[in-house]
Protein backbone atom coordinates (compact mmCIF):
# COMPACT_ATOMS: atom_id res chain seq x y z
CA UNK A 1 0.00 0.00 0.00
CA UNK A 2 1.14 3.18 -0.95
CA UNK A 3 1.14 6.27 1.15
CA UNK A 4 1.56 9.97 0.00
CA UNK A 5 2.43 12.50 3.03
CA UNK A 6 2.40 16.08 2.51
CA UNK A 7 2.72 19.06 4.68
CA UNK A 8 3.92 22.26 4.93
CA UNK A 9 7.62 21.47 4.70
CA UNK A 10 10.09 18.20 4.59
CA UNK A 11 13.55 18.33 5.40
CA UNK A 12 15.20 15.43 3.57
CA UNK A 13 18.97 16.20 5.62
CA UNK A 14 20.82 15.10 2.26
CA UNK A 15 19.31 18.75 0.94
CA UNK A 16 18.16 21.44 1.80
CA UNK A 17 14.34 21.46 2.89
CA UNK A 18 11.35 21.89 0.56
CA UNK A 19 8.25 24.07 0.36
CA UNK A 20 5.02 22.52 0.13
CA UNK A 21 6.01 19.68 -0.42
CA UNK A 22 5.93 15.33 0.38
CA UNK A 23 7.08 11.49 0.18
CA UNK A 24 5.66 8.70 -1.07
CA UNK A 25 6.47 5.50 0.33
CA UNK A 26 5.27 2.03 1.59
CA UNK A 27 6.01 -0.17 4.41
CA UNK A 28 9.63 -0.82 3.16
CA UNK A 29 11.36 2.10 1.25
CA UNK A 30 10.72 5.73 0.41
CA UNK A 31 10.07 6.18 -3.46
CA UNK A 32 9.75 8.98 -4.13
CA UNK A 33 10.65 12.93 -2.56
CA UNK A 34 9.37 16.35 -4.52
CA UNK A 35 6.94 18.89 -4.63
CA UNK A 36 3.09 18.03 -3.60
CA UNK A 37 1.97 18.89 -7.08
CA UNK A 38 4.43 16.66 -8.40
CA UNK A 39 3.18 13.60 -6.18
CA UNK A 40 -0.24 14.41 -6.50
CA UNK A 41 0.02 13.63 -9.92
CA UNK A 42 2.65 11.14 -10.53
CA UNK A 43 1.13 9.09 -7.55
CA UNK A 44 -2.82 9.41 -7.85
CA UNK A 45 -2.98 5.74 -5.91
CA UNK A 46 -1.55 6.68 -2.83
CA UNK A 47 -3.69 7.41 0.04
CA UNK A 48 -2.85 10.96 0.52
CA UNK A 49 -2.38 12.19 4.07
CA UNK A 50 -1.51 16.01 4.51
CA UNK A 51 -0.42 16.84 7.74
CA UNK A 52 -0.97 20.65 7.18
CA UNK A 53 1.21 23.05 8.78
CA UNK A 54 4.37 20.74 9.46
CA UNK A 55 7.72 19.70 8.94
CA UNK A 56 8.36 16.06 7.46
CA UNK A 57 12.05 15.16 9.28
CA UNK A 58 13.73 11.79 8.89
CA UNK A 59 12.81 9.51 11.95
CA UNK A 60 15.40 10.84 14.69
CA UNK A 61 17.86 8.33 15.90
CA UNK A 62 19.06 8.77 19.68
CA UNK A 63 23.03 7.56 18.78
CA UNK A 64 23.84 6.76 22.43
CA UNK A 65 21.93 5.51 25.27
CA UNK A 66 21.26 2.94 27.82
CA UNK A 67 17.66 1.87 27.87
CA UNK A 68 17.92 -0.19 30.65
CA UNK A 69 18.35 2.37 33.19
CA UNK A 70 15.52 4.26 32.44
CA UNK A 71 14.33 3.78 35.64
CA UNK A 72 17.60 4.41 37.48
CA UNK A 73 17.02 8.58 37.35
CA UNK A 74 19.67 11.05 38.06
CA UNK A 75 20.65 12.43 41.15
CA UNK A 76 20.48 15.90 42.20
CA UNK A 77 23.29 17.45 42.46
CA UNK A 78 25.33 15.29 40.58
CA UNK A 79 27.76 12.95 42.86
CA UNK A 80 31.13 14.81 43.33
CA UNK A 81 32.95 12.25 40.76
CA UNK A 82 32.19 10.00 37.72
CA UNK A 83 33.75 7.42 39.59
CA UNK A 84 30.97 8.04 42.65
CA UNK A 85 28.46 8.16 39.82
CA UNK A 86 29.17 4.80 38.73
CA UNK A 87 29.03 3.13 41.98
CA UNK A 88 26.19 4.86 42.58
CA UNK A 89 24.83 3.38 39.66
CA UNK A 90 26.25 -0.30 40.52
CA UNK A 91 24.49 -0.24 43.97
CA UNK A 92 20.76 0.86 42.25
CA UNK A 93 21.13 -1.60 39.36
CA UNK A 94 22.47 -4.90 41.38
CA UNK A 95 19.23 -6.88 42.60
CA UNK A 96 17.90 -9.93 43.27
CA UNK A 97 18.13 -11.44 40.19
CA UNK A 98 14.60 -12.76 40.88
CA UNK A 99 13.34 -9.06 40.59
CA UNK A 100 16.06 -8.72 37.53
CA UNK A 101 13.85 -9.58 34.84
CA UNK A 102 11.09 -7.64 36.07
CA UNK A 103 12.76 -4.09 36.86
CA UNK A 104 14.27 -4.49 33.22
CA UNK A 105 10.73 -5.13 31.57
CA UNK A 106 9.84 -1.78 33.52
CA UNK A 107 12.83 0.62 32.11
CA UNK A 108 12.40 -0.85 28.72
CA UNK A 109 8.64 -0.01 28.49
CA UNK A 110 9.49 3.57 30.40
CA UNK A 111 12.36 4.12 27.23
CA UNK A 112 10.31 2.80 24.62
CA UNK A 113 7.49 5.13 25.43
CA UNK A 114 9.80 8.29 25.78
CA UNK A 115 11.44 7.70 22.61
CA UNK A 116 8.43 7.31 20.07
CA UNK A 117 6.72 10.69 22.45
CA UNK A 118 9.96 12.24 21.83
CA UNK A 119 10.26 11.62 18.00
CA UNK A 120 13.28 8.82 18.08
CA UNK A 121 12.75 6.21 15.99
CA UNK A 122 16.12 4.40 15.83
CA UNK A 123 18.20 3.69 19.35
CA UNK A 124 21.89 3.14 19.88
CA UNK A 125 21.06 1.00 22.51
CA UNK A 126 24.14 -0.33 25.04
CA UNK A 127 22.37 -2.97 26.77
CA UNK A 128 24.32 -5.36 29.84
CA UNK A 129 21.18 -7.19 29.93
CA UNK A 130 21.32 -7.80 26.64
CA UNK A 131 19.00 -11.62 26.77
CA UNK A 132 16.47 -9.65 29.15
CA UNK A 133 16.75 -6.13 26.85
CA UNK A 134 16.50 -7.64 23.08
CA UNK A 135 13.12 -9.88 23.29
CA UNK A 136 11.19 -6.90 24.99
CA UNK A 137 12.12 -4.21 22.13
CA UNK A 138 11.99 -6.81 19.48
CA UNK A 139 8.27 -6.31 20.14
CA UNK A 140 8.03 -2.63 20.31
CA UNK A 141 7.98 -0.16 17.01
CA UNK A 142 11.66 1.03 17.36
CA UNK A 143 14.29 -0.02 15.10
CA UNK A 144 17.09 -0.66 17.38
CA UNK A 145 21.06 -1.19 17.52
CA UNK A 146 21.20 -3.08 20.38
CA UNK A 147 24.89 -3.26 21.41
CA UNK A 148 25.51 -5.77 23.34
CA UNK A 149 27.59 -4.65 26.41
CA UNK A 150 31.17 -6.47 27.88
CA UNK A 151 33.25 -5.94 30.64
CA UNK A 152 36.30 -8.68 31.24
CA UNK A 153 39.56 -7.75 33.45
CA UNK A 154 41.41 -8.51 35.89
CA UNK A 155 39.63 -11.58 38.17
CA UNK A 156 36.37 -10.84 35.70
CA UNK A 157 38.70 -11.57 33.10
CA UNK A 158 37.59 -15.08 32.25
CA UNK A 159 34.22 -13.82 31.74
CA UNK A 160 34.94 -12.81 28.19
CA UNK A 161 33.87 -15.44 25.98
CA UNK A 162 30.51 -16.27 27.51
CA UNK A 163 29.50 -12.72 27.75
CA UNK A 164 30.96 -12.18 24.10
CA UNK A 165 28.35 -15.42 23.24
CA UNK A 166 25.09 -13.19 25.46
CA UNK A 167 26.30 -10.17 23.52
CA UNK A 168 26.35 -11.33 19.63
CA UNK A 169 23.62 -14.53 20.05
CA UNK A 170 21.19 -13.61 17.29
CA UNK A 171 17.75 -15.34 18.17
CA UNK A 172 15.99 -12.03 18.49
CA UNK A 173 17.43 -9.96 15.74
CA UNK A 174 14.75 -9.41 12.99
CA UNK A 175 14.63 -6.85 10.23
CA UNK A 176 14.19 -4.02 13.21
CA UNK A 177 16.48 -5.43 15.37
CA UNK A 178 20.26 -5.49 14.84
CA UNK A 179 22.71 -6.93 17.04
CA UNK A 180 25.73 -5.78 17.76
CA UNK A 181 28.38 -5.06 20.20
CA UNK A 182 30.30 -2.82 23.00
CA UNK A 183 33.26 -3.42 24.72
CA UNK A 184 32.92 -0.88 27.74
CA UNK A 185 35.56 1.06 27.90
CA UNK A 186 39.65 0.95 28.58
CA UNK A 187 38.66 0.70 32.37
CA UNK A 188 36.69 -2.10 32.00
CA UNK A 189 38.18 -4.46 29.60
CA UNK A 190 41.54 -5.06 28.64
CA UNK A 191 42.91 -4.65 25.13
CA UNK A 192 42.70 -8.59 24.29
CA UNK A 193 39.11 -8.37 25.23
CA UNK A 194 39.01 -5.19 22.72
CA UNK A 195 40.70 -6.79 19.95
CA UNK A 196 38.29 -9.69 20.32
CA UNK A 197 35.64 -7.70 19.98
CA UNK A 198 36.97 -6.32 17.13
CA UNK A 199 37.54 -9.40 15.17
CA UNK A 200 33.73 -10.70 15.76
CA UNK A 201 32.31 -7.07 14.60
CA UNK A 202 34.54 -7.67 11.48
CA UNK A 203 33.68 -11.68 11.01
CA UNK A 204 29.95 -11.25 11.85
CA UNK A 205 29.69 -7.69 10.25
CA UNK A 206 28.35 -6.11 13.84
CA UNK A 207 28.44 -2.51 14.48
CA UNK A 208 30.76 -1.57 17.11
CA UNK A 209 30.75 0.93 19.93
CA UNK A 210 32.73 1.55 22.78
CA UNK A 211 33.14 4.48 25.51
CA UNK A 212 36.10 6.36 25.00
CA UNK A 213 37.75 9.21 27.09
CA UNK A 214 34.90 10.06 28.90
CA UNK A 215 37.26 11.33 32.13
CA UNK A 216 40.39 12.16 32.28
CA UNK A 217 41.16 9.79 35.07
CA UNK A 218 40.82 6.86 31.97
CA UNK A 219 44.65 8.11 31.02
CA UNK A 220 45.93 7.62 34.69
CA UNK A 221 44.28 4.27 35.00
CA UNK A 222 45.19 3.46 31.62
CA UNK A 223 49.18 4.69 32.03
CA UNK A 224 49.36 3.18 35.76
CA UNK A 225 46.40 1.65 37.46
CA UNK A 226 46.33 4.30 39.74
CA UNK A 227 43.94 6.86 40.69
CA UNK A 228 39.74 6.71 40.89
CA UNK A 229 38.76 3.61 38.21
CA UNK A 230 41.58 1.61 40.29
CA UNK A 231 39.76 2.53 43.17
CA UNK A 232 36.27 1.21 41.68
CA UNK A 233 37.64 -1.93 41.23
CA UNK A 234 39.21 -2.78 44.77
CA UNK A 235 35.16 -1.26 45.67
CA UNK A 236 34.41 -4.70 43.88
CA UNK A 237 37.05 -6.45 45.09
CA UNK A 238 37.91 -8.18 41.66
CA UNK A 239 41.52 -6.46 40.59
CA UNK A 240 44.51 -8.50 39.94
CA UNK A 241 47.98 -7.14 38.58
CA UNK A 242 47.95 -8.80 35.43
CA UNK A 243 46.10 -6.05 33.65
CA UNK A 244 48.57 -4.32 31.09
CA UNK A 245 49.14 -0.74 31.34
CA UNK A 246 49.50 1.99 28.48
CA UNK A 247 51.39 4.83 28.80
CA UNK A 248 50.02 7.15 25.93
CA UNK A 249 46.21 7.95 26.89
CA UNK A 250 42.58 6.27 25.80
CA UNK A 251 42.65 7.50 21.84
CA UNK A 252 46.05 6.54 20.99
CA UNK A 253 44.93 3.59 22.90
CA UNK A 254 42.24 2.90 20.47
CA UNK A 255 44.07 2.89 17.78
CA UNK A 256 46.78 0.72 18.68
CA UNK A 257 44.17 -1.76 19.09
CA UNK A 258 42.60 -1.29 15.17
CA UNK A 259 39.55 0.31 16.40
CA UNK A 260 40.12 3.53 14.78
CA UNK A 261 40.39 1.81 11.04
CA UNK A 262 36.78 0.57 11.76
CA UNK A 263 33.91 2.21 11.58
CA UNK A 264 33.72 2.33 15.63
CA UNK A 265 30.87 4.88 17.20
CA UNK A 266 33.61 6.29 19.95
CA UNK A 267 30.73 7.59 22.94
CA UNK A 268 31.78 11.11 24.66
CA UNK A 269 35.44 11.93 23.66
CA UNK A 270 34.82 14.03 26.11
CA UNK A 271 38.79 14.58 26.58
CA UNK A 272 40.83 15.23 23.41
CA UNK A 273 44.20 17.40 22.65
CA UNK A 274 44.92 18.21 18.94
CA UNK A 275 47.18 15.59 18.57
CA UNK A 276 44.23 13.08 19.54
CA UNK A 277 41.92 15.11 17.39
CA UNK A 278 44.28 14.88 14.17
CA UNK A 279 44.18 11.08 15.26
CA UNK A 280 40.41 11.13 15.09
CA UNK A 281 39.82 13.08 11.69
CA UNK A 282 42.04 10.58 9.99
CA UNK A 283 40.08 7.45 11.42
CA UNK A 284 36.63 5.93 10.07
CA UNK A 285 35.58 6.36 13.75
CA UNK A 286 32.51 8.34 14.59
CA UNK A 287 31.81 10.65 17.89
CA UNK A 288 28.77 10.59 20.23
CA UNK A 289 28.10 13.58 22.13
CA UNK A 290 25.68 13.85 24.56
CA UNK A 291 25.22 17.39 25.48
CA UNK A 292 22.59 17.35 28.57
CA UNK A 293 25.15 13.97 30.22
CA UNK A 294 28.29 16.38 29.49
CA UNK A 295 26.84 19.43 31.06
CA UNK A 296 25.57 17.12 34.09
CA UNK A 297 28.78 16.38 34.84
CA UNK A 298 30.72 19.48 34.21
CA UNK A 299 33.29 18.79 31.68
CA UNK A 300 34.75 21.12 30.64
CA UNK A 301 33.46 22.40 27.07
CA UNK A 302 33.21 19.41 24.53
CA UNK A 303 35.23 19.91 20.85
CA UNK A 304 32.59 19.10 18.61
CA UNK A 305 32.70 22.11 16.51
CA UNK A 306 36.31 21.06 15.71
CA UNK A 307 35.78 17.84 15.19
CA UNK A 308 32.99 19.07 12.92
CA UNK A 309 35.74 21.47 11.44
CA UNK A 310 38.26 18.60 11.34
CA UNK A 311 35.73 16.50 9.25
CA UNK A 312 34.82 13.87 12.25
CA UNK A 313 31.49 12.35 11.91
CA UNK A 314 29.53 13.92 14.98
CA UNK A 315 26.39 12.84 16.28
CA UNK A 316 24.22 13.50 19.32
CA UNK A 317 22.40 10.92 22.05
CA UNK A 318 21.34 10.89 25.52
CA UNK A 319 22.94 8.73 27.26
CA UNK A 320 21.24 7.25 29.78
CA UNK A 321 18.55 8.58 32.46
CA UNK A 322 21.03 7.76 34.73
CA UNK A 323 22.71 11.11 33.96
CA UNK A 324 20.08 13.17 31.04
CA UNK A 325 17.04 14.41 32.48
CA UNK A 326 15.03 12.20 30.08
CA UNK A 327 15.90 10.32 26.34
CA UNK A 328 14.22 14.10 24.46
CA UNK A 329 16.96 14.32 22.03
CA UNK A 330 15.46 17.18 20.94
CA UNK A 331 16.31 18.82 24.01
CA UNK A 332 19.89 17.92 23.46
CA UNK A 333 19.86 19.50 20.06
CA UNK A 334 18.54 22.78 21.75
CA UNK A 335 21.18 22.99 24.10
CA UNK A 336 23.41 22.94 21.25
CA UNK A 337 21.99 25.38 19.66
CA UNK A 338 22.21 27.60 22.60
CA UNK A 339 25.58 26.58 22.52
CA UNK A 340 26.24 27.81 19.31
CA UNK A 341 23.57 30.02 17.67
CA UNK A 342 25.84 30.96 14.42
CA UNK A 343 25.84 26.92 13.70
CA UNK A 344 23.05 26.47 11.02
CA UNK A 345 19.79 24.65 12.53
CA UNK A 346 20.50 21.96 9.78
CA UNK A 347 23.72 20.88 10.80
CA UNK A 348 22.44 20.14 14.13
CA UNK A 349 19.69 18.33 13.04
CA UNK A 350 21.70 16.01 10.88
CA UNK A 351 23.94 14.94 14.05
CA UNK A 352 20.41 13.36 15.16
CA UNK A 353 20.02 12.13 11.72
CA UNK A 354 22.02 11.12 8.69
CA UNK A 355 25.09 11.69 11.09
CA UNK A 356 23.88 9.41 13.47
CA UNK A 357 23.21 6.83 10.93
CA UNK A 358 26.47 6.83 9.98
CA UNK A 359 27.69 6.67 13.42
CA UNK A 360 25.68 3.30 13.68
CA UNK A 361 27.57 1.61 10.28
CA UNK A 362 23.28 2.46 9.27
CA UNK A 363 23.32 4.86 6.63
CA UNK A 364 22.80 2.90 3.79
CA UNK A 365 18.81 2.73 4.94
CA UNK A 366 18.76 4.94 7.59
CA UNK A 367 19.21 9.04 8.31
CA UNK A 368 17.71 11.24 4.99
CA UNK A 369 14.24 11.00 3.55
CA UNK A 370 15.83 9.41 0.58
CA UNK A 371 14.67 6.68 -2.61
CA UNK A 372 15.33 3.43 -0.93
CA UNK A 373 15.76 4.18 2.44
CA UNK A 374 13.33 2.95 5.38
CA UNK A 375 9.99 5.20 5.84
CA UNK A 376 10.60 6.75 9.30
CA UNK A 377 9.22 10.26 10.03
CA UNK A 378 8.90 12.93 12.90
CA UNK A 379 6.48 15.34 11.87
CA UNK A 380 6.90 18.74 13.89
CA UNK A 381 3.69 21.36 14.17
CA UNK A 382 5.77 24.84 12.62
CA UNK A 383 4.40 28.01 11.23
CA UNK A 384 7.12 30.29 10.37
CA UNK A 385 9.87 29.93 6.95
CA UNK A 386 12.81 28.92 9.46
CA UNK A 387 10.97 25.85 10.37
CA UNK A 388 14.21 23.74 11.77
CA UNK A 389 15.35 26.91 13.59
CA UNK A 390 11.49 27.02 15.23
CA UNK A 391 11.70 23.57 16.52
CA UNK A 392 14.86 24.51 18.39
CA UNK A 393 13.68 27.51 19.42
CA UNK A 394 10.02 26.38 20.95
CA UNK A 395 10.39 25.02 24.54
CA UNK A 396 8.80 21.83 25.03
CA UNK A 397 7.69 21.31 21.58
CA UNK A 398 6.71 18.04 20.37
CA UNK A 399 6.43 15.94 17.44
CA UNK A 400 2.92 15.72 16.34
CA UNK A 401 3.14 12.75 14.24
CA UNK A 402 6.01 9.92 14.39
CA UNK A 403 6.04 6.72 11.28
CA UNK A 404 8.02 3.89 11.55
CA UNK A 405 8.32 1.68 8.44
CA UNK A 406 5.57 3.59 6.85
CA UNK A 407 3.33 2.64 9.40
CA UNK A 408 1.90 5.71 12.43
CA UNK A 409 2.89 4.87 15.54
CA UNK A 410 2.14 8.30 17.50
CA UNK A 411 -0.60 9.27 17.89
CA UNK A 412 -1.47 5.68 18.76
CA UNK A 413 -3.61 4.66 15.57
ZN1 LIG B 1 27.02 5.31 27.96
Amino acid sequence: MKTLLLAEWIAPMNRPPLHQAGVVFDESRILAVAPANTLRQQHPDATLIDAGAAIILPGLINAHTHLELSDCTRLCPPPDSFVQWLKDVISRTTQDPANLASSVQHAISTATAQCLRFGVTTVADISRQCHLTRPLLRQSPLRVVSYGEVQAMAERRDLLEPRLATAIDRTHASDRLRVALSPHAPYSIEATGYRRCLQLAKNHHLPLATHLAETPDEATFLANHTGPFRDLWDFLHAWDDRVPTFPAGPIRFAQSLGLLDHPTLLAHVNYCDDDELAILAASQASVVYCPRTHAYFNHPPHRWRDMLARGINVAVGTDSAASSPDLNLVDDLRLLHRLAPDLSPETLWQMATLRAARALDQHQSLGSITPGKAPDFALFPVATRDPLREVLETHRLLPAQLWIAGQPVYPPP
